[in-house]
């Protein structure tokens, strides 16, 4: 792990400059300051060109551009097509408005009993353990998400904690975010701690795209407080296209899997980047590769600037049945849409 940030520090850094030798601990966060940010950075690393420039200039100054190396690493040159960069270039086209798209499309503002907390779902119950993300996903519907008022200080989150201690029908505490990954494991363990003393609590999940977009984040320091908890383990990936899963993922989550973690998938569908049957069973068969299970593929949610990437249900259906004559049914994802009052996601 030491060997593979080394290379790829030097490789950003000006020529002579004093790469500091890197701790195991701070790898992974070393890797997430550095991330890309700047919309002309991006351009040029990846040689597009200046129409594509401009485009990501404007999408940028609504939603900033942020890409680690390590994802980065994974997309082709020159290639403005490429289902990895699609995820992250931001276009003109995000700054029109059209009918239907929000800036709150799941309506989350209204189930947050206390901050950090969405209860929406029978059982389960969603903390925000990070504002953070490592990456920027232009489809993402929290694209405009008031971070500011849910990212709880720790007096806040003990009466947060209250709260799930006072309702025994909570079996699950979810880690969302943002990316929950994107906090410290100082701040998780504590927060995992608090969870598991809660006697009702049987699982701990926790939805992360970090160990796919920084694999080092799943690291020593992670696994100890992870592979310690009483609580049942879940981590549900966040995967879009076959070409996100590079051997260095396939370790992340062989390391996550050897701490008792169940490991699932879930994916949006993308016009652009994964709306074909061959680039979806590909995906499946390559996150069996890496042990995971497909779980979710969500239809887009009509956040505001992200409608470029819709694909219409009756096509989203037709896809999935295609995708049932290819794979074995353990390898086929359900198609569901998140519908804002209804107890669970909804089936296509
Ligand atoms: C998606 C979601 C969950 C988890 O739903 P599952 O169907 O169990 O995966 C829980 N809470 C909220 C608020 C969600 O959006
Ligand atoms: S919450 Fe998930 S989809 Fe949204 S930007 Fe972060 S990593 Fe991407």
């Amino acid at each position: 792990m030491i060997t593979r940030s080394s290379a790829l520090l030097q490789r950003t850094d000006p020529p002579g400059a004093d790469v500091a030798p890197l701790t195991l601990e701070s790898s992974w966060q070393t890797q997430l300051s550095r991330a890309v940010r700047d919309p002309r950075e991006l351009c040029r690393r990846l040689g597009l060109d200046e129409a594509w420039l401009l485009g990501a200039e404007r999408g940028h100054a609504l939603f900033e551009v942020r890409v680690p190396e390590a994802f980065l690493a994974r997309m082709r040159y020159a290639d403005p097509q490429d289902p990895l960069l699609r995820q992250v270039l931001p276009l003109a086209a995000e700054g029109e408005s059209v009918p239907g798209y929000v800036a709150d499309p799941l309506a989350e503002a209204e189930h947050t009993p206390g901050p950090g907390l969405i209860h929406k779902y029978a059982g389960r119950v969603l903390l925000i353990a990070s504002p953070a993300c490592a990456v920027n996903c232009r489809y993402c519907f929290r694209r405009h998400f008031p971070y500011d008022d849910n990212s709880p200080s720790r007096a806040q989150w003990e009466r947060s904690l209250d709260t799930l201690r006072e309702d025994p029908s909570l079996h699950e505490a979810i880690l969302s975010g943002g990316d929950p990954l994107a906090a410290s494991d100082r701040q998780l363990a504590w927060l995992t701690e608090r969870l598991e003393a809660i006697p009702h609590l049987k699982r701990l999940r926790i939805h992360t795209r970090l160990p796919v977009v920084i694999p080092d984040r799943v690291d020593d320091a992670l696994l100890g407080w992870f592979a310690a908890t009483r609580l049942q383990k879940v981590v549900v990936l966040h995967i879009n296209h076959a070409r996100e899963i590079d051997q260095s993922v396939v370790d992340a989550c062989a390391r996550l899997k050897a701490a008792g973690a169940t490991l699932l998938n879930q994916s949006v569908l993308l016009r652009g980047v994964n709306d074909s049957v061959e680039a979806l069973a590909e995906l499946s068969e390559r996150l069996f590769e890496a042990d995971v299970l497909p779980y979710y593929l969500h239809v887009l949610d009509p956040v505001t600037g992200a409608a470029h990437f819709d694909v219409a249900d009756e096509e989203a259906r037709e896809l999935v049945a295609g995708l049932r004559e290819v794979l074995p049914g353990f390898l086929l994802p359900r198609l569901v849409r998140e519908i804002p009052g209804e107890a669970s996601k909804t089936p296509l």
